[in-house]
C-alpha cells in the first residue's frame, strides 16, 4: 500500500483485518496530504443531492453512522444552520424537499432529521445578517479531525497485524511475472519489498506513483482541483453553518474548529506541483467576502485569519465545473491471474471505510480469501 492518507489507511485497515500481509507506506507522516486539509465533515453532503448522486449520498450516510458507533471519540455530531434569503437560489420549499430526502436517505434516525428555526430565535444565530432572511433550517451531520483519523484508521490496521513504515517513499517498481518488486526509501536506506498485488493510495501523487512502475500501470484521466480553507479566530460559532456562496451560488461552510471557525472551502483547477499547493489572495477575499455577507459584524469586527490551508481534490477530467463533478471514488485496476494493481483516485474521507472494503472485493478475487481477523464495520477506531 502507497500511501498513508486516510484511503490507504483505510485499504490497509481492510486487508489486515481480512487476514492479508500488509505493509502501508508513507513518505510524509499519516494523513498529511489532502487528509489533513479536508473540511472535516463526515457527511452524505447535502449538496450532492443536487448533481442526483443519491447512491452516493445513501452510502456516506451509512458510513457516517457506522462512524459515530465506532470512534464516537473521533466523529461527533453537530448542529448546522441553512439560512435561506430572498436573494438565495435555493426556495425553502427546495430546501426542504432536499433535507427531506437527505433525512430519507439517512433511514429516518434521529439524528437525519431537520426543521425550521422559528423567528424569534434568529437574533440568536450569532449575528447572523436578518435583512431579506426568509427561513433559517436546521439538521445534524457530523466532524472529525482528519488526520487524527487517518491515523487512528493506521493503528487499527497495525492492530491487525499490518506492518507501517512512515517516513518512507516508494521510489521505483518493477512489475515481474508473480507480482512486483518495489524500492522502499527509508532515511538513508533502499529496501526491497517484495508484493503480489501493489495499491496505489497517493491521492494528488497517485499519477506519480504510477509513473515510477515498471512497465507503467494505467492512470486515470484525472483533474486536480485546489480547495483551501480558512481558520478564524475568535470562533464563530459552536456549531456549523452552511452557505450560499452570494458571487456563484457555491455551497461554502463555516465549522467550528479546534476553539476557532474553519471558513471554506474553494474550487480552484491546479496544474502545478501537489506538494506546492497553496491558497491564493483571490480565494482568501473570495472566502471572506462570502462569510461577510452573512455576518458583516464578524468579519468587520473581530474575525482575523490565523491559519491558511490547501489540498488538491482528485476529480474526473470534464468541462463541467469542479462543483457539478463527481466525488464517488475510482478504483483503477491491471490484475493478471494472482497478482495486480489498483489505484484510488478521489473519493471522500467519509467513504474510506467502505473504498477499502471494496478494494479488498477485489484483491480477495485474486489472491483468494484468507481467515477473517475482524469487521471494520465493528471494530472500534483505537
Ligand atoms: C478542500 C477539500 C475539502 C474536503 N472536504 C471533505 C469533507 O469535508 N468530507 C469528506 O468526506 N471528504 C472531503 N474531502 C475529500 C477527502 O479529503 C479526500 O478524498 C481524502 O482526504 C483523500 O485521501 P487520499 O488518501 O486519497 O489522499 P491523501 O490524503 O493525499 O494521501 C496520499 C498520501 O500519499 C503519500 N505519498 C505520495 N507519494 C508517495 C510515495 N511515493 N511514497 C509514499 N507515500 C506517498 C502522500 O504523502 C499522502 O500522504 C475534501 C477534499 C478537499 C481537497
Amino acid at each position: 500500500m502507497v500511501g498513508g492518507g486516510i484511503h490507504g489507511a483505510g485499504v490497509a485497515q481492510a486487508a489486515a483485518a481480512a487476514g492479508y500481509r500488509t505493509l502501508i507506506v508513507e513518505r510524509r507522516d499519516w494523513g498529511a496530504g489532502t487528509s489533513s486539509k479536508s473540511s472535516k465533515l463526515i457527511h452524505g453532503g447535502l449538496r450532492y443531492l443536487q448533481q442526483g448522486h443519491l447512491g452516493l449520498v445513501r452510502e456516506s450516510l451509512r458510513e457516517r453512522d457506522i462512524l459515530l458507533r465506532i470512534a464516537p471519540h473521533l466523529v461527533r455530531l453537530n448542529r448546522f444552520y441553512i439560512p435561506v434569503y430572498r436573494s438565495s437560489r435555493y426556495r425553502p420549499w427546495q430546501l426542504r424537499i432536499g433535507l427531506s430526502l437527505y433525512a430519507l436517505l439517512g433511514g429516518l434516525h434521529k439524528a437525519h432529521r431537520f426543521a425550521t428555526v422559528p423567528r424569534h430565535r434568529w437574533a440568536s444565530l450569532n449575528g447572523l445578517d436578518q435583512r431579506g432572511l426568509q427561513a433559517v433550517f436546521t439538521y445534524w451531520d457530523a466532524q472529525s479531525d482528519d488526520r487524527r483519523l487517518t491515523a487512528a484508521v493506521v493503528a487499527s490496521a497495525a492492530q491487525q497485524g499490518a506492518d507501517t513504515a512512515c517516513p518512507a517513499t516508494l521510489t521505483g517498481g518493477v512489475r515481474h511475472s508473480s507480482g512486483y518488486s518495489l524500492k522502499i526509501r527509508q532515511a538513508n536506506d533502499i529496501r526491497t519489498v517484495e508484493t503480489r498485488v501493489l495499491v496505489n493510495a497517493g491521492g494528488p501523487w497517485a499519477n506519480q506513483v504510477a509513473g515510477c512502475v515498471d512497465p507503467q500501470p494505467p492512470k486515470a484521466s484525472v483533474e486536480l482541483v485546489r480547495g483551501s480553507h480558512l481558520v478564524l479566530a475568535p470562533a464563530l460559532a459552536p456549531h456549523c453553518f452552511y452557505l450560499e456562496a452570494p458571487g456563484d451560488g457555491r455551497a461554502i461552510f463555516a465549522l467550528p474548529w479546534q476553539d476557532q471557525t474553519l471558513l471554506g472551502t474553494t474550487e480552484v483547477p491546479y496544474s502545478g506541483d501537489p506538494d506546492a499547493v497553496a491558497i491564493t489572495a483571490g480565494e482568501e477575499d473570495y472566502l471572506l467576502e462570502s462569510l461577510r455577507h452573512y455576518f458583516p459584524e464578524y468579519v468587520d469586527g473581530p474575525a482575523r485569519v490565523v491559519e491558511r490551508m490547501s489540498g488538491l481534490r482528485v476529480l474526473p477530467a470534464s468541462v463541467d465545473r469542479p462543483f457539478q463533478r463527481s466525488r464517488e471514488i475510482e478504483i483503477v485496476e491491471a490484475i493478471t491471474g494472482r497478482s495486480g494493481y489498483l489505484a484510488l483516485y478521489g473519493g471522500k474521507l467519509t467513504g474510506y471505510r467502505a473504498t477499502g472494503e471494496k478494494v479488498i472485493a477485489k484483491i480477495a478475487a485474486c489472491l483468494g480469501s484468507r481467515r477473517r481477523k475482524a469487521d471494520t464495520r465493528t471494530l472500534p477506531l483505537p
